[in-house]
């Protein structure tokens, strides 16, 4: 399945089926389901019977494998620390934490999952793309994200990029198309694809059961998949509080924070802080928040009140925090800072 706004690349991609590039980079924003599409195309590209659209069958033998996860032709590359949520990646790697989780507690205790692509992965794709095709048709893999490559991984990738093996085809998924070495660009097909009209995003969420749509998908920067993940959020109503605590400006209660934010992870509630303070920011210079347009009244009277040089400093004091943020860290201690610090803003 691909999403609704997703039809006209579709459509624009099949052209390329009579001569398909060995590698496609399908970049654009975080949550706008671009790993969905690509998974998608990968089951286009091996169904047996594919529809005169390109569109998989879902009957044939190559369908019902992909569905299944244990296509022979198919592999897909995530950092392990994605694998479980993706599911279905029919690699070993999801399989043995799959089995890890079912051990409870002994299989946590080992190192955290890698938040990379490591090159013992692609060493093992490189074996699949040596042995021919066990279905003779194409052999795809998708690639994601590949701004998780890490640099000894993306060099050899890149190997295989330059010689590419005949049959094979490379799908790299890419949110950040700024992290990837320009080699590994060099060597695709870019197709970058588009957020969705704001209209088109919010009647799709509608259809979901979400109701704010159009406040979620400003949060989410316009992407409706963030927004959807917003919106199942357990932490919502935490996060709509810290906005009150905010929009509060010198009445902020850093300690009340503090002590109610504790328990969250430190990035989740530097992320709202930020998007905080950009929204200040923005509502300065353009008069318009970009990020939290439901709480655009609390956003003015505290940007009405603030020195842009101090709030550009305090911005500057919660992005190195960022930096930080997966350290062990006191986060009751951490929040506490940052929102006197906030307070201290308005003094
Ligand atoms: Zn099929």
């Amino acid at each position: 399945m691909i999403y609704p706004w997703q039809t006209d690349d579709w459509q624009r991609l099949q052209q390329l089926r009579s001569h398909w590039p060995h590698a496609l980079l399908l970049h654009g924003q975080a949550g706008i389901g671009k790993l969905q599409f690509a998974q998608h195309l990968a089951k286009g590209l091996l169904c047996e019977a594919p529809q005169a659209n390109g569109e998989p069958c879902g009957a044939c033998a190559a369908c019902n494998w992909f569905v299944q996860g244990n296509h022979p032709d198919y592999r897909i590359v995530v950092p392990e620390a994605l694998a479980a949520e993706i599911g279905q990646a029919g690699d070993d790697e999801a399989k043995a934490e799959k089995a890890d989780k079912a051990e409870g507690e002994e299989g946590k205790k080992g190192r955290a999952p890698s938040k990379e692509i490591r090159i013992e992965q692609v060493r093992a794709l490189l074996d699949f793309t040596s042995v021919g095709s066990h279905r003779g048709g194409l052999r795809v893999v998708v690639l994601y994200p590949a701004e998780a490559l890490n640099v000894a991984a993306a060099n050899a990738l890149l190997k295989t990029l330059e010689e590419p093996p005949s049959g094979v085809v490379f799908l790299v998924v890419s949110a950040r198309i700024d992290r990837l070495l320009p080699t590994i660009i060099s060597r695709c097909r870019q197709w970058p694809m588009a957020t969705p009209a704001p209209e088109a995003a919010a009647a799709w969420l509608a259809q979901q059961g979400v109701d704010d749509a159009p406040a979620l998908l400003a949060q989410a920067g316009g992407a409706p998949l963030a927004a959807l993940a917003l919106a199942h959020d357990e932490n919502r109503t935490l996060r709509d509080w810290t906005l009150t605590q905010l929009a509060a400006g010198p009445a902020c209660d850093a300690f009340a924070c503090g002590e109610t934010l504790q328990k969250l992870p430190v990035p989740l509630v530097l992320g709202w802080l930020q998007r905080w303070v950009y929204d200040l920011l923005a509502e300065r210079t353009a008069g318009r928040p970009r990020y939290f347009p439901q709480a655009a009244g609390g956003l003015a009277r505290c940007a009405a009140k603030l020195d842009a040089a101090a709030l550009a400093r305090y911005l500057k004091t919660v992005t190195q925090q960022r930096a930080v943020e997966n350290h062990p860290l006191n986060a009751r201690l951490v929040f506490e800072e940052l929102f006197l610090g906030y307070r201290e803003l308005f003094a």
